[in-house]
């Protein structure tokens, strides 16, 4: 915040007058909705609020409310409201597992207007594997009805860490191949290719940072520290602190399923005793393979485990204990409020390992505000956080003058 002396409120960035970023950012956050408020949060004239305004009506951004007129903070005449019109564009998102892919269209509000899961083998490499999404948002966007062209930018989770500044995975144990290549690039054009749409920003973030994101706008907005972990083939943990992803340095942070828990199982990154190698749904699927029980990926594991399937649960909530023991250092250090757990092992036997390990070890000052629940959106998590975090992005008020200017208003 750094807004002139004297003018309480006003939002703007490098202390300049607010422009028409930051008019829209207060309407989008429901902060200032009319004519009226916007002046009294900015100190802009009404003539200056009213020119600004203008340009994101011609922009098609923002639309009088359905709401109807509201008291006016200055007095006077009922004010007309407004606010963010959703369905000027559209994002498009993808959620990339290992052996599987979930893509769809969104309003810039996070509703799925369409959606496909399908086989994709992440090993397949990523010239293949973007290029397949490329189709599969073609194919999405003529069953939502929306032309190419309202395309405003993608979103894409993927199993691996991402380092956020390049949209690159960074040595990504279960992603062969992928170390490095240019994401972004190879996602738009495979966009342009199957559907024709111009060139869109890419985000690439991580599956359980964008599952976190997605959840706790929705779900838990109010929640200033909130961890989700993902435990499917893998195990990763997204971590969401005041409204933002928390990444670390370089995209690494939550990488918890490469934490060492004195072991001797191999693990997929090639070094032995990470958690993955024993506590992971690729883990559970090994022990009942094993013992007889055919199974090869977490999606197997989690399919006899909502058969109710006995030696699978017993495995599940071991595996939780497991997972749990790590997680009390976790919320020991980050004193969330939320711990969500999501992924395939997610069901009320890991759910109940996790609570035996985690209540034992961790402070009891740690986990006296700590709610533990499973995830809210399940599989369709990562899309909406991805979708979001492309929103929060393209209209944010730094970036808002820019965009703007392109499209000539
Ligand atoms: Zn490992």
């Amino acid at each position: 915040m750094t807004g002139r002396p004297g003018r309480t409120g006003t939002t703007t960035r490098g202390g300049g007058q607010a422009g028409a970023g930051d008019l829209l950012e207060l309407v989008r956050s429901g902060r200032a909705v009319t004519r009226g408020a916007l002046q009294q949060a900015t100190g802009l004239s009404r003539a200056t609020v009213g020119q600004r305004l203008d340009r994101l009506f011609r922009a098609g951004w923002l639309r009088e409310g359905a709401g109807g007129p509201v008291d006016s903070p200055l007095g006077g005449r009922p004010a007309i409201t407004l606010e963010f019109d959703d369905a000027h564009a559209v994002v498009l998102a993808a959620d990339l597992d290992t052996r599987h892919a979930r893509a769809a269209v969104l309003t810039l509000s996070g509703e799925i207007l369409a959606e496909h899961a399908g086989t994709l083998v992440v090993e397949d490499g990523p010239e293949r594997v973007l290029g397949e999404l490329g189709r599969w948002f073609a194919e999405l966007l003529v069953k939502a009805d929306r032309p190419a062209a309202r395309v405003c930018g993608i979103g894409l989770a993927v199993p691996g860490p991402v380092d956020s500044g390049t949209g690159r995975v960074v040595q990504p144990p279960m992603m062969p191949g992928w170390d490095g290549y240019d994401i972004r690039g190879r996602l738009s054009r495979a966009l342009t290719e199957h559907s024709g749409a111009p060139a869109v920003p890419v985000l690439v973030d991580n599956d359980a940072n964008l599952m976190a994101y997605g959840e706790q706008r929705t779900g838990h907005p109010d929640c200033a520290a909130f961890v989700l972990v993902k435990v499917s083939t893998g195990i990763g943990a997204g971590v969401v602190v005041d409204g933002s992803i928390y990444r670390g340095i370089d995209g690494g942070a939550g990488d918890i399923g490469h934490i060492r828990v004195g072991t001797e199982a191999l693990c997929r990154c090639g070094s032995y005793g990470c958690l993955a190698a024993v506590a992971s749904g690729g883990a559970v699927a090994r022990r009942l393979a094993e013992s007889g029980v055919p199974a090869e990926s977490g999606a197997d594991v989690r399919e006899l485990l909502a058969a109710g399937h006995p030696e699978a649960a017993a495995l599940a909530r071991e595996a939780g204990r497991r997972v749990g023991d790590v997680l009390a250092t976790v919320v020991t250090l980050l004193n969330p409020g939320v711990l969500m757990i999501a992924g395939d092992l997610a069901g009320t036997p890991f759910l109940t390992g996790v609570r035996e390990l985690l209540y034992q070890r961790a402070l009891p000052r740690s986990t006296a505000g700590l709610d533990v629940l499973t995830s809210r959106w399940g599989d369709r998590a990562a899309l909406i956080g991805a979708g979001a975090l492309v929103v929060e992005y393209l209209y944010a008020p730094q970036r808002v003058e820019e965009r703007l200017r392109a499209l000539g208003v």
